[in-house]
Order: structure tokens, then C-alpha cells, then sequence
């Protein structure tokens, strides 16, 4: 059954091939879409850092300078209505500014772009003023978000150290920024339903995010995987991690600026990013089952094409084998027909001139036949021809040799491999064992069922022609009735010799 094997392979091998290749480039798709978020996130973070870097160095530019005046002119310059006046425009102008300020060495407001300034107002207090105060640096300082005291709302302070010209701490110029203007900046972006972007110092505390959850200003998501391994390796990067604030597993950009200790992340919700492309899988799935299903019920269908098929064919084979056997077979004895008998014949006689081995006939009557008939009736009759057949084959045993119903209550057998003295032998066998089953026969002399026999033989040259070598045997069996039937002639010459063993 190798066709049933191939068709059952190749249905599996088809469903198989199918589903891989699928699976293979739903693979590659899924790759190829967080590989576009990532690099999204990566330019994200890039551009929010860019900003943020900006806005700070903006910031502080005007307290660059007001520190370099106040430097050179001395700290009384802070107090004047110019430097007020200035202090005022430039808040106004720069839109991240919310205030600017200038204390003295005890922490005293000397300005404020503010149009009041409170009395008796002291920011000795604050982080920022304690860092200018004990550290000698020109350099600008971010401190921490807080909440301002004037008007409440969440500022980052950017703020210079302030020194008289014998180089001692002679106050502090700040600036504080508006975290709303990140959080308004922030909101330009798309980043999905679920991504985040978020400015944090560079030691975990969050500035402004988006989206805004509650108290999450001043938080500190130092905890983050993004902070306690990505960020200490890199200083920019792309990471999936799983956010501590809300727990959602995102895609993040991240990088550190580089004058300010900022940290700027943008993430995207992998869920998010992977939506279309999800969508996208199912269907291709949905897609393929019925593919598969398709391509395995066409499988199981032509399977049972294939198996009707070959039982069909082996059913023509056996009816046409049994067909062959009816065409080649006598019904009543199961000998060959006169038919095959004659084609058995005509092939050896077609290629006599190639056949090196002798060949012989027998030809055999039963004796006194028609009132065996008279006396017991057709049906034993045809009983009596069916023991005789029965006795012709069962003395049978070379290959080759054919057993004929010749017609009648005539038969014949063909020996292919053996000379008339075998044939004879073999004739007399048949005789023999017929009369050993002593089938009653009235009719008969010797009161039982006999038979007579003709046998011809001849040498593979001298066999020529198939019309005179049945004619041999038959002349043969004719002179085994002449001479009493119960008996076997052998066709010698033109004369026939009788035997009789019995
Ligand atoms: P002989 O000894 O000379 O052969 O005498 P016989 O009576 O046998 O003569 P013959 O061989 O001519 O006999 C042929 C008879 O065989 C004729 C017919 O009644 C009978 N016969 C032929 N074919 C069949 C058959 O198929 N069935 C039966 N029951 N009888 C058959
Ligand atoms: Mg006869
Ligand atoms: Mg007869």
C-alpha cells in the first residue's frame, strides 16, 4: 500500500509545511514590530532628552548671567528696580520659568520677578541654598521637585552659587521650573493608551509623567529595573521591563543627560505595540485551521479514493482472474477446457522448432458409457465422469502436465516433458486406479466403471504438425476399443502396438 503511505505523508507533510511556515513568519512579524517600537522609543528618548536639556540650559542662561552681573557689580546690583525690572521680563518671556530669585549670603530675598516679594522671607533653609553655601562651584545645581511656597504649584529649581570678588559665598540666583510645562510638552506626543514618558532625577525621583497617576511627583521608581541595572551599565539604551508604578510590561528608551542628573524614559506598552500584530496572528491562525482542516479532510478523502481504488482493482483482478479460470476451465470435472487445451498446444507446436523435449498425449474414453447412462441416469453419469477427472489428475504430478476434459465423457492428457513409454506408464496408472474404485457398471463386462486409452509420443524433431498428433492418440485409443476396451495403445509407426498391464 505505498500509494496509501505517500497520500497520507503528503497530506501530513502539506499541513505541516503550512502551519511552520505561518508560525515561521508570524515570528518574524512579531520580531520586526518591537524591533520599529524599539527604535521608536530609542528616537523618543533621544528627542525628550534633547527637550529637557533645553529647557534647563534656557533656564539657565538668564541665572548664568545674573550671577556674572552680580559678580562684577557687586551684590548690591540685586536689590536695584533694574535688576527687578529684568528679573520680571525674563520670567515672562521664557515660558518654563516660573520665578526668579536672588538671596542673599543668609538665605534674605534680595529679588524676585515676582511683583510682591514677601517680608521677612528666608530660604536658608532650602537644599539648594545649603549646596551653594558649602560647595565652592560655579556650576549650575538641580535640586529636588518641591512644592513652592508662593504659589503652590510643583517646581524644579536650577540655581548658581553667587561669589563677591574676594571669591566668598555672597548669596544664591535661582530659577524655579514649572514641571506642568514637561507634563504640557509630554502631551504633544503619541504614545498609545498605555505608554508612558517620564523625566526623573537622575537618582529615581520622578519629575512629571505621563499619564499623570496620583502623588507620583516625588516618587521613586529607583526600584525599577531601568535604574538599578540598565542605567548603571548605560547611560542610553532601550530596555523591556515591567514598569513599578502600574506594572505594565513596556518597551522603554532611556537616556541620561548629559550636563543635568536627568533621566528621561519613554515606554511603550507592549501589549500595545503588539495589537495589530495579534490581530494579524489570529486571523492568519483562524486562516490556517481551516486550511489544515480542509487539506486534512481532502487527505482523508482522497485516501479513501485511493483504498476504494486499489480494493476495486483487486476485486477486477480476482474477478478476471476468475474469469480466466471459467474461460479456461471445465464446470463439471475443474480440468482444463478443450479451449486451453488448444491453446496449451498450439503454443508448443508454434515454437516446435525451438522445443528440445518430447512430447506425448494421452487420450482417454470411458467404456460403455451410453448405458451406463441408460442404466443410472445422466446425473450418476456426470458422477461417473467426475471420478474418472478424479482419478486423471490425482496421478498427475509434473509440472506442466495438463489435464483436458476433451468433450463428452472423452478426457486427454498432455505430457510436455515425456516420451510415450512414460505416457504409457502414466496411462496405465489412470487405468488402474479407475478400476481400483470399482464404480458399478451393469453395462460393462467387467461390471464396473473402465476406461480405454490411446497414448501417442514423439521426439521433439518429429513432432510437426498438432492436427496429426491428436489424430495419433485418438487412432491410438480407437484400437483400445477395437481391441476391448479396458486397455491403453501406444501409437507406433503407422501401425499401433497394444499393451495392457492388467
Ligand atoms: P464406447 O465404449 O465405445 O466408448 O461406448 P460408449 O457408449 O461410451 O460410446 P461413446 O463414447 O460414443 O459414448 C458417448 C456417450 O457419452 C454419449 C452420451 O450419452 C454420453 N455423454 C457424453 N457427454 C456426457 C455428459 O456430459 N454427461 C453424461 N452423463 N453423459 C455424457
Ligand atoms: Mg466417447
Ligand atoms: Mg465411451
Amino acid at each position: 500500500m505505498p500509494v496509501l503511505w505517500l497520500a497520507g505523508f503528503f497530506t501530513v507533510l502539506v499541513c505541516f509545511s503550512i502551519t511552520s511556515i505561518t508560525l515561521w513568519q508570524l515570528r518574524q512579524t512579531r520580531i520586526h514590530e518591537l524591533e520599529l517600537a524599539d527604535t521608536n522609543v530609542a528616537n523618543l528618548s533621544r528627542s525628550m532628552a534633547q527637550q529637557a536639556q533645553d529647557t534647563f540650559d534656557q533656564a539657565d542662561i538668564p541665572v548664568a548671567g545674573i550671577v556674572e552681573r552680580l559678580s562684577y557689580d557687586g551684590f548690591g546690583a540685586a536689590t536695584s528696580s533694574r535688576m527687578h525690572e529684568f528679573l520680571r521680563a525674563t520670567a515672562g518671556s521664557v515660558e518654563q520659568i516660573q520665578g526668579l530669585f536672588i538671596y542673599d549670603k543668609d538665605g534674605n530675598w534680595a529679588a524676585t520677578s515676582m511683583n510682591r516679594m514677601p517680608e521677612n522671607a528666608n530660604n536658608a533653609d532650602r537644599e539648594y541654598f545649603q549646596f551653594h553655601k558649602n560647595i565652592d562651584s560655579t556650576l549650575p545645581h538641580i535640586g529636588h521637585a518641591l512644592r513652592s511656597r508662593t504659589t503652590g504649584d510643583w517646581i524644579i529649581p536650577i540655581s548658581r552659587r553667587v561669589n563677591d570678588s574676594a571669591g566668598n559665598f555672597a548669596g544664591v540666583v535661582l530659577a524655579t521650573i514649572e514641571l506642568a510645562y514637561f507634563d504640557r510638552f509630554f502631551d504633544r506626543f503619541s504614545i498609545g493608551q498605555r505608554g508612558v514618558i517620564t523625566l526623573a532625577m537622575a537618582d529615581g525621583i520622578v519629575l512629571a509623567r505621563r499619564p499623570a497617576i496620583d502623588n507620583v511627583r516625588g516618587a521613586s521608581i529607583a526600584d525599577g529595573e531601568l535604574f538599578r541595572k540598565y542605567l548603571k551599565e548605560n547611560y542610553e539604551g532601550t530596555a523591556t521591563v515591567r514598569s513599578v508604578l502600574d506594572h505594565e510590561l513596556r518597551l522603554y528608551g532611556y537616556k541620561r543627560l548629559d550636563r543635568y542628573p536627568l533621566v528621561v524614559l519613554a515606554g511603550l506598552s507592549e501589549d500595545e505595540v503588539l495589537e495589530e500584530w495579534r490581530q494579524y496572528a489570529w486571523r492568519s491562525l483562524a486562516i490556517i485551521v481551516c486550511v489544515v482542516v480542509a487539506n486534512l479532510l481532502f487527505g482523508v478523502l482522497l485516501f479513501q479514493q485511493i483504498r476504494f481504488g486499489l480494493n476495486a482493482e483487486s476485486q477486477l483482478r480476482i474477478a478476471s482472474h476468475s474469469l480466466e479460470k471459467l474461460a479456461l476451465q471445465d464446470s463439471l470435472t475443474g480440468l482444463a477446457n478443450r479451449r486451453h487445451f488448444q491453446e496449451i498446444l498450439g503454443l508448443e507446436f508454434a515454437n516446435g522448432q525451438a522445443n528440445l523435449h518430447p512430447l506425448s498425449l494421452i487420450m482417454i474414453d470411458i467404456d460403455f458409457f451410453k448405458s451406463y447412462n441408460d442404466n443410472y441416469g445422466h446425473v450418476a453419469g456426470d458422477k461417473c465422469i467426475v471420478a474418472v477427472a478424479e482419478c486423471v489428475r490425482s496421478n498427475l504430478n509434473r509440472t506442466g502436465d495438463l489435464a483436458v476434459r476433451y468433450g463428452g465423457e472423452e478426457m486427454a492428457v498432455f505430457l510436455p516433458y515425456s516420451d510415450a513409454q512414460g505416457a504409457f506408464l502414466l496411462a496405465e496408472k489412470i487405468r488402474l486406479s479407475v478400476l481400483t474404485r470399482a464404480l458399478e457398471h451393469q453395462g460393462n463386462p467387467v461390471g464396473i466403471v473402465s476406461i480405454s486409452l490411446g497414448v501417442y509420443g514423439c521426439a521433439a524433431h518429429e513432432c510437426t504438425s498438432l492436427e496429426e498428433f491428436v489424430e495419433r492418440a485418438d487412432a491410438a485409443l480407437y484400437l483400445a476399443k477395437h481391441d476391448g476396451r479396458n486397455r491403453t495403445e501406444i501409437w507406433q509407426g503407422s501401425s499401433v502396438v497394444a499393451h495392457s498391464l492388467a
